[in-house]
């Protein structure tokens, strides 16, 4: 069979562009190229067909097919031969039944889609891989690109430095200076991408990245490039297969540039025209209140968007003021009857330590999620029978501080809610028993 895909114009002209192409934006309006496929060509099978092969494929070891992201090749970027492909076994993560922490809200059907349990840490592995892998098929057709690039919160230039390193083609990074963790700076520096530290923030870094675009032989690694969107729709798409093919009720996401909530979107509608589910979910994002254009924007009935000056947040990856993809990101929510929440600084940092309590390992990010989980539940937003998946987008990990500062008793008055400090103590039996004693009668 024949699958094809190709850029296309969002934007109402409708022109075309081959995906072998180094371009962003379309040539007549300028406006953002999205990936359309052949659906005619697709629908040819059947969705029961479609559901047993990527039943089939689902994380067996059969190269790249077993990637949770190549296991939906025709569904992703069927122009892409094998032999270019850079997989590092995206996807395929943990659901994970959040039964004591749903319990704690009412909840019988909660769910974290635990998507940071992956190669860099993140999500950006399941957009990177097919964004890395079409460089890799440029390159490899003796296309002039010298170098990957992109602007980053974080974690899109880790996904970028170890998909590029693994290809062998050079990355080229933009950070803002002492805004991402030490964590998610060492990555890119250990994969051997040139590692530029800029002294402003991501929307600042996201300018001079762009201006760079312009230039033939870079090739722009950002969200604006929407082939990592069809890498990261399969996000839905697992969901549904990890569920046997039934679709929740609500979905919530965290939202910064708001590529991922459009991806997501994209992989139920995409799902729903070929037959493979018969309803949508809807849709939550979440944003923090110190960085939330887009909630902003919900307030007027989406009729009006301004951007903003992010303000210093905890959740570091989605402290974006300037969101490349809101208009694709309000088109999702609108098809899909989303709704937009935000959270504070101290109600999102509750909400991942109290969940952390229940098993879990919250970045802030996802506690934004949390926290705009809890409020929708105190809302009767979400009824006790929703089946509700909250997507995780990173692991914990990558943000210690977030949590051993959370957990500091020399924190300010009045102290966290879900407060654990580590007890210093004397190397004593009866000490150490009476403070056991004490801990466990209170
Ligand atoms: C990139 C990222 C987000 C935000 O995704 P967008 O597509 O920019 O909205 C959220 N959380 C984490 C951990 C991320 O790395
Ligand atoms: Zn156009």
């Amino acid at each position: 069979m024949n699958y094809n895909a190709w850029f296309q114009c969002s934007q109402g002209c409708a022109e075309t562009y081959p995906l072998s192409e180094v371009i962003y934006r379309c040539k007549k309006c300028d406006g953002l190229l999205e990936v359309r496929h052949d659906i005619d060509a697709l629908k040819e099978r059947s969705a029961a067909e479609w559901k047993t092969l990527f039943e089939q494929r689902y994380m067996r070891t059969q190269y790249p097919y077993g990637s949770g992201v190549w296991g939906k090749k025709e569904l992703v970027c069927p122009n892409i031969d094998d032999n270019n492909i850079i997989s590092m076994y995206e996807g395929g993560t943990n659901l994970f039944w959040a039964d004591r922490f749903g319990a704690q809200l009412g909840l019988g059907d909660l769910w974290i889609k635990q998507c940071g349990i992956s190669h860099t840490g993140s999500f950006k592995d399941l957009g990177m891989t097919v964004l890395v892998s079409m460089v890799n098929q440029i390159i490899n057709a003796s296309g002039n690109i010298r170098a990957v690039m992109c602007a980053s919160t974080g974690d899109t230039s880790a996904a970028l430095a170890a998909y590029a390193s693994a290809a062998g083609i050079p990355a080229i990074i933009l950070l803002p200076k002492e805004k991402v963790t030490r964590e998610q700076l060492i990555q890119p520096i250990a994969n051997g991408a040139l590692t530029l530290s800029l002294e402003t923030d991501f929307d600042g870094c996201m300018e001079i990245v762009q201006k760079l675009a312009a230039r033939p032989d870079f090739y722009l690694a950002n969200s604006i490039n929407s082939l990592r969107i069809e890498g990261q729709k399969t996000i839905s798409i697992e969901i549904v297969q990890q569920f046997n093919w039934e679709v929740p009720d609500w979905i919530i996401i965290p939202g910064g540039n708001l590529g991922n909530v459009s991806a997501l979107g994209l992989g139920f509608l995409m799902m729903y025209d070929l037959g493979i589910i018969d309803k949508l979910p809807r849709i939550a994002c979440a944003q923090a209140e110190r960085a939330n254009p887009l909630y902003r924007s919900y307030q007027t009935g989406f009729t009006e968007f301004s951007a903003i000056t992010a303000r210093s947040t905890q959740a570091t990856a989605i402290q974006i003021g300037n969101p490349v993809s809101v208009h694709r990101a309000i088109r999702t929510l609108r098809r899909f009857d989303g709704i937009v929440d935000q959270a504070t600084e101290t109600e999102l940092a509750d909400a991942a330590a109290r969940a952390d309590r229940t098993g879990l390992f919250n970045c802030p990010h996802t506690g934004v999620a949390l926290a705009v989980l809890i409020k929708m539940v105190e809302r009767k937003q979400i009824l006790p029978s929703d089946r509700v998946i909250v997507i995780s987008t990173a692991t914990g990990l990558k943000f210690p501080d977030f949590k051993v500062e959370y957990h500091n008793v020399a924190h300010g008055e009045p102290p966290p809610r879900y407060l654990n400090a580590p007890i210093e103590l004397e190397a004593d039996y009866e000490r150490v028993l009476k403070q056991i004693d004490t801990h466990l009668d209170t």
